[in-house]
């Protein structure tokens, strides 16, 4: 059990940003699909008490008692609530209840590290486990930065896109001091990308700027990358959602579908196709 983590490949990831509609979920659900499709076995934590990664990989809003609540705040543990959907693809899925659980465990000591004890006594074994996070930075989000080694940060490149950033850095850097010190920010996924607006870009130069001048030294987000597929809005991804299905399943041959591919391909190292390589200098 404990021995068999210490030799764990698995890769864990919270995708997270306080602010809500900027494509946290999405993300979440769509990279997770993208990666079970590519031989991965990924385990998707919906850590939102408004259950929208459940509901998107199409878990029905009444799962009744079988959720992450009741593994954070009860005696259940994650095998007792998690739930295949797909091909190499799980759910733990989260309630409205969940809502209450921050309140609940306020007075509890170790309210923290809750779900990195349940993961630690969890004996499956996944490649990816992926955990969708709440817009805020409560006592929800501080189990996920516990229990996970990387975040994600989805960004809607618009021009308060960078503001309320420092407070999230703060967090993760602080958790990766006092709780966590595995805890990295691996990098930065631009959403709803609108290309043809020059603001995009401009927010896109930005956003690489303020990742790249250094001013994140000695801290959990030193070596935050901005990713290179940004993920373009596209309406079949809004879509999606309300039948229950991955963006794959709803229409695989949506830009949506290509980024969110392009982007698994980009997390899992493997190349992007020559489309997506940057042109050698020189090249006409
Ligand atoms: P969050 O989880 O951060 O609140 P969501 O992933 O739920 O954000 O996205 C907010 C809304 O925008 C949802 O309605 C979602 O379907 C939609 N959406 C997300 N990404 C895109 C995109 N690339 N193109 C179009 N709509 C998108
Ligand atoms: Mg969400």
């Amino acid at each position: 059990t404990g021995q068999n983590k210490e030799v764990s490949t698995m890769r864990s990831i919270a995708v997270l940003n306080q602010k809500g509609g900027v494509g946290k979920t999405t993300t979440a659900v769509n990279l997770a699909a993208g990666l079970a499709r590519a031989g991965m076995r990924v385990c998707v934590i919906d850590l939102d008490p408004q259950a929208h990664a459940s509901l998107h990989l199409g878990i029905g809003v009444d799962n009744g008692h079988d959720s992450i609540y009741e593994v954070l705040v009860g005696d259940a543990s994650l095998a007792d609530v998690r739930k295949q959907v797909a091909e190499n693809l799980w759910v733990v899925p989260a309630h409205l209840d969940l809502a209450a659980a921050e309140m609940e465990l306020a007075g509890e000591v170790g309210r923290e590290v809750i779900l990195y004890d349940k993961l630690a006594a969890d004996d499956q074994e996944f490649d990816y486990l992926i955990i969708d996070c709440p817009p805020s930075l409560g006592v929800l989000t501080l189990n996920a930065l516990a229990a996970v080694t990387e975040v994600f940060l989805p960004l809607q490149p618009h021009f308060l896109a960078l503001h309320g950033l420092s407070k999230l850095l703060r967090t993760v850097d602080i958790v990766a001091r006092r709780i966590n010190n595995h805890l990295r920010l691996t990098g930065v996924i631009l959403c709803l990308f609108e290309s043809s607006t020059r603001l995009a870009g401009e927010v896109a130069g930005d956003v690489d700027q303020f990742f790249t001048n250094g001013a994140g030294a000695n801290t959990a987000w030193a070596d935050a990358k901005v990713f290179r597929t940004r993920i373009r809005r596209n309406i079949r991804l809004a879509e999606a959602p309300s039948f229950g299905q991955s963006i794959f399943e709803y229409d695989g041959s949506s830009n949506g579908a290509e980024d969110y591919a392009n982007l698994a391909r980009e997390v899992l190292g493997v190349p992007l196709a020559n489309s997506e390589q940057p042109k050698l200098a020189g090249a006409a």
